[in-house]
């Protein structure tokens, strides 16, 4: 039996009173797929998430897993894992007994020293063989979502679903275990949803990644691709820092900073703009025609952030590698110009 499945979201719409959560969300993902939902407060990402589980009644929509219509199926027998955002263990119970739980359930039975064995196997996946006898409130905050993983993973679901997972966790931990959970989502293969409003970890974790803006999805796609290539100005401007920087369109193209680079799917298709800039795109130097003059210099280490004003009143952040900026110090004239990568441009 395979540990994956390939989730079709279609058309999934609810309404709570007023608020609109989910207003027609459309979402395919593949098998073996892990596929990060990321979105500003309130835009239906955990709504979503809980009507795939079949925790939450939808208005209309359907929810497709190998090309079965699940909508209405119990939530015990969709042979869905899930990991909430923190608390969700046991508090009576080891860290063994609460991975064991799942396989206790009706849907999942299993015999008693199949159980320990694969508690045993789940707890060694998530490094935590040593602590298998250890209550909750004996682990820390890492370690119980640790335990929630292997829990959650006890039934071999082929659909795991995480609701924000590492956001109650500080941040060196939320790093480390957001690597873990990428490494053991690729060792057991499991199609995988991961509810994040937090968008370095949805571009750190993910094969690709789904922006929602009220309900609906704006764009999915790499992680590279959504950074490279946004199409629209909200997933631009969600995703990253961006610049916005007068510019004309024409054929394709746009004039920026005197450069001119294709322009993406999703901008205007002609006139005045502004075009969204990030800033490493920037191409600066010292020189004697100049465009702007550095107002703040940051050291980052192998990169320097340079705060500009150029001469038609507009301050941008920019970020250039540190090895050619020996000569980019507070109040240096400078050129700006653009590295020709292909832009997004939005009406002005
Ligand atoms: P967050 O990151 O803050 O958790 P989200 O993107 O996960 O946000 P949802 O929790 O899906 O958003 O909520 C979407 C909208 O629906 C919000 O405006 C929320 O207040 C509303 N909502 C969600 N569940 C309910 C409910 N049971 N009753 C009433 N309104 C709800």
């Amino acid at each position: 039996m395979s540990n994956s499945a390939y989730v079709q979201l279609v058309n999934l719409s609810k309404q709570f009173g007023k608020v609109r959560a989910l207003a027609g969300l459309n979402v395919d993902i593949a098998e073996g797929e892990l596929v990060a939902l990321l979105g500003p407060s309130g835009c239906g990402k955990t709504t979503a998430l809980r009507a795939l589980a079949g925790l939450q009644d939808l208005d209309a929509g359907q929810i497709i897993v190998d090309g079965k219509d699940i909508t209405f199926m119990a939530p015990n027998k969709r042979n869905m894992g899930m990991v909430f955002q923190a608390y969700s263990l046991f508090p009576h119970m080891t860290a063994r007994e609460n991975v064991e739980y799942g396989l206790r359930m009706k849907a999942h039975r299993t015999a008693s020293a199949e159980r320990s064995k694969r508690s045993g196997e789940l707890l060694e996946l998530v490094g935590l063989s040593t602590h298998a006898n250890h209550y909750p409130h004996q682990m820390s905050g890492g370690q119980q979502q640790r335990v929630a993983l292997a829990r959650a993973l006890a039934i071999q679901p082929k659909v795991l679903l995480l609701d924000e997972p590492l956001s109650a966790l500080d941040a060196k931990v939320r790093t480390q275990l957001r690597e873990e959970i990428r490494r053991i989502q690729l060792e057991v293969g499991t199609t995988t949803v991961f509810v994040t409003h937090d968008q370095e970890e949805a571009l750190g974790v993910a094969d690709r990644v789904g922006v929602m803006k009220q309900g609906i999805l704006e764009q999915i796609a790499t992680p590279s691709e959504l950074y490279e290539r946004p199409q629209s100005a909200f997933v631009a401007e969600f995703v990253g820092l961006t610049n916005p920087i007068s510019a004309n369109v024409s054929a394709g193209n746009a004039e920026v900073l005197g450069v001119r680079v294709p322009v993406v799917k999703g901008s205007i298709e002609s006139g005045k703009g502004l075009a969204l800039i990030r800033p490493e795109w920037f191409h600066v130097e010292a020189s004697s025609s100049t465009n702007g003059k550095i107002f703040a210099v940051s050291f980052l280490g192998s990169t320097c952030r340079l705060t500009i004003d150029l001469t038609d009143g507009t301050r941008i952040r920019a970020q250039v590698p540190s090895s050619g900026a020996s000569n980019l110090g507070i109040g240096a004239s400078v050129n700006v110009t653009l590295k020709s990568l292909p832009v997004f441009v939005k009406g002005a």
